[in-house]
C-alpha cells in the first residue's frame, strides 16, 4: 500500500508521458548472425551463430536477440533506471528449457540474470551483454486443499496465488503488491499483510525444485538436500532457478478490516510515537505502517497510517484503538475488504515512467532520538517524490530461530525504508542524494537490511555482514552448489575458491 501512495503522488508528475508499449515475446524467424557477450568475469567473448541456433532448437520456449518482438519488454525492469541489454534472452516454458538455459550459460561461463517479476530495487535481474533467463512464460498455481498446500512456478506473480488460494478459502503469505515476482520475494524472505500472522514466505515453504549451476534439477526439503533448503530460504537466488515453490497453506475468511487513517504531514511525530509504543504490543492479525509522503509539486505532505486487520471482525475496533487515538486524522478508509482487491490495491499499470532508488534497513525499536532524526531529516522537493515508510515484522516471524533460515534479522519490529521517485529521463543524480542524505541520519539505528530492499551499492563486506551468523554456512553451501557462482546477480555470496 504505502508503495502504491508513493507511486501514484510520483505519477502525478509523468502524467504527460506516453504509456509504455506492451509486445508479446515471439522468437526470431530470420537469420542469426554471431552475438558478442560477456563472462561473468567481464570478458569478451563471441557466441556464434551455430551454438545460439542449437540452443535455440533445444530451449522449449523462446530465445530472443536484441531487436525482437519482447525483447524490450523482457531486458527492462519495474525501475526504468535499470536500462541494460542482454546478449540473449531465454524465456522457458518448462523446466527442460530452464535447464538448457542454465546449461548453456555455465558452458559459455556467461553473466546471468534471472528474472521473475522485475522488480528487484538493485536492477540485479537484467543485465548487460549477459542472459537472461525470463521466467514470465512459467507461470502456474496448483492446489491441493487436502494436503493444504500450494505449488507454486517459479516466475509466477503473487496476485496469481493469492487469487487462487482465497478462492478456496486459503491464504499463503507473500507481499503486498500483486504484480511482484514469488520468485525474488520469496529467495529473500517475504513480508506482507499476514506475515504477523502465518509467518514470512519462507517460513511456509515445505518444498523446492531448484535448477543448479550444473543444470540438475533438485527437489529440496527439510529431509531432502536440507543445506540447499536452509540457504534458498533467505539467501537471494544464490543457489539456482527456482522452478517450484511449495508453500502451506492457512485457511482465512475473504473480508479483512484494511484502508488507511490519513493525517496532514504536520502529524508525522504524533504517528510515529504512536508506532514505537505500540507497533510492538500490537496482536499477530493486525499489521499496521506509517507513510509518509511529499509529493511532487509542491502539493502537501501527508502522514498515514496503512493497516490490514485479519482477525474476528468484532474486534477489530479494539485493535485499531490505539491508532484512531493519534487524533486529528483528515480521511479514513478503514473499512471491510476483499483480501484479494486489498492486495491489488497497491498496483499500478504504468511504473516504468518512474525512477526510483531506495534506502532501507531493518529496526528492533523505534526510540526518540530515531523519531527525531526521521521528522527533522526529511525534505520534500518539488522534482520528486519523498516516502517513508515501513513493513510491521514481528509477531510470527520473530518467533523462528535466526540460523533455522538463511534469513537472519528475526529480531526486527519493522522494515525502515525511504525512497524517492522521479520522471524517468530526467538526471537522478540529485535525487539520488537526496535519499543518501536523509538515510545518512537514520542508517545508525539500523541492524542490517532486507536483501530484497538492497540499493545498488552495496558492496560484497555489506551483504557477507547482513547475512550475520548464517553467512559461513552460506558459504559452504553455496560452494556446494554454485561453485563457480554463476548465479552471482543477487545478494551475492562468493563460493570459497579450490
Ligand atoms: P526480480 O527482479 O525478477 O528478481 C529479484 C531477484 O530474485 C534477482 O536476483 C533474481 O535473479 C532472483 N529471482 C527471481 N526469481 C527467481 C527464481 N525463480 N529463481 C532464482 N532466482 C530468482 N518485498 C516484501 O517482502 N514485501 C512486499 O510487500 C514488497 N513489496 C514490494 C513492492 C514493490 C512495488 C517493489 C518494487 C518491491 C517490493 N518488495 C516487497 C521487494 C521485493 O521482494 C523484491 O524487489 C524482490 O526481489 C522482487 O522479486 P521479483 O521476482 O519481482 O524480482
Amino acid at each position: 500500500m504505502k508503495r502504491r501512495e508513493f507511486v501514484r503522488s510520483a505519477l502525478f508528475a509523468t502524467a504527460t508521458l506516453p504509456a509504455f508499449n506492451f509486445v508479446s515475446a515471439l522468437a526470431r524467424s530470420g537469420p542469426i548472425g554471431d552475438v558478442s557477450a560477456i563472462t561473468a568475469e567481464g570478458r569478451d567473448v563471441t557466441l556464434r551463430s551455430a551454438e545460439i541456433r542449437e540452443l535455440a532448437e533445444r530451449l522449449q520456449g523462446n530465445l530472443l536477440l536484441a531487436g525482437d518482438a519482447g525483447y524490450d519488454e523482457a531486458r527492462l525492469l519495474l525501475n526504468p533506471s535499470f536500462d541494460k541489454h542482454p546478449a540473449l534472452i531465454a524465456q522457458p516454458t518448462d523446466v527442460s528449457g530452464i535447464q538448457s538455459a542454465v546449461k548453456f550459460a555455465r558452458e559459455h561461463n556467461l553473466l546471468l540474470a534471472v528474472k521473475c517479476g522485475g522488480h528487484s530495487h538493485s536492477g540485479q535481474s537484467t543485465c548487460e551483454r549477459g542472459m537472461q533467463i525470463d521466467l514470465k512464460n512459467f507461470r502456474g498455481v496448483q492446489l491441493d486443499t487436502a494436503g493444504r498446500k500450494v505449488s507454486v512456478k517459479g516466475g509466477s506473480l503473487l496476485g496469481l496465488v493469492d487469487a487462487e488460494t482465497m478462492a478456496q478459502g486459503f491464504v499463503t503469505p507473500l507481499g503486498t503488491v500483486s504484480h511482484t515476482g514469488v520468485g525474488g520475494l520469496t529467495l529473500g524472505g517475504g513480508f506482507g499483510r499476514v506475515a504477523r500472522r502465518f509467518g514470512m514466505a519462507i517460513d511456509n515453504l515445505t518444498a523446492m525444485d531448484v535448477v543448479t549451476a550444473d543444470g540438475q534439477l533438485l527437489h529440496t526439503s527439510m529431509r531432502e538436500h536440507p543445506d540447499l533448503f536452509w540457504g534458498l530460504r533467505g539467501g537471494s537466488g544464490n543457489f539456482g532457478v527456482v522452478s517450484n515453490f511449495e508453500f502451506k497453506l492457512h485457511p482465512m475468511q475473504r473480508e479483512v478490516i484494511a484502508g488507511k487513517l490519513t493525517f496532514p504531514f504536520e502529524k508525522m511525530r504524533d504517528v510515529l510515537a504512536m508506532y514505537a509504543d505500540y507497533a510492538p504490543a500490537a496482536p499477530d492479525t493486525l499489521y499496521f505502517d506509517p507513510i509518509v509522503v511529499l509529493p511532487p509539486g509542491g502539493a502537501p505532505g501527508v502522514a498515514q497510517l496503512d493497516v490490514c486487520y485479519s482477525g474476528p471482525a468484532q474486534e477489530a475496533e479494539h485493535a485499531l484503538a490505539p491508532l484512531r487515538k493519534v487524533g486529528g486524522s483528515v480521511a479514513d478508509s478503514i473499512k471491510a475488504m476483499d483480501y484479494v482487491e486489498l492486495q491489488r490495491s497497491g498496483d499500478w499499470s504504468d511504473a516504468r515512467l518512474l525512477g526510483t532508488y531506495i534506502k532501507g534497513g531493518f529496526i528492533s525499536a523505534m526510540p526518540g532520538d530515531l523519531i527525531d532524526a526521521l521528522v527533522k531529516g526529511i525534505q520534500g522537493d518539488p522534482r520528486r517524490t519523498t516516502a517513508l515508510f515501513f513493513q510491521h515484522c514481528g509477531g510470527a516471524c520473530s518467533r523462528v530461530p535466526e540460523d533455522a533460515t538463511a534469513f537472519a534479522h528475526r529480531y526486527a519490529l519493522a522494515n525502515m525504508m525511504t525512497m524517492s521517485g522521479w520522471t524517468h529521463g530526467e538526471n537522478a543524480t540529485d535525487h539520488i542524494e537526496a535519499t543518501r542524505r536523509y538515510w545518512s541520519g537514520l542508517e545508525k539505528f539500523t541492524r542490517g537490511f532486507y536483501v530484497n530492499d538492497m540499493p545498488r551499492e552495496a558492496t560484497a563486506s555489506d551483504i557477507n555482514a547482513n547475512y550475520r551468523g548464517n553467512y559461513k554456512k552460506l558459504v559452504a553451501v553455496k560452494t556446494k552448489y554454485d561453485p563457480t557462482n554463476l548465479f552471482r546477480l543477487n545478494a551475492n555470496i562468493q563460493p570459497r575458491k579450490s
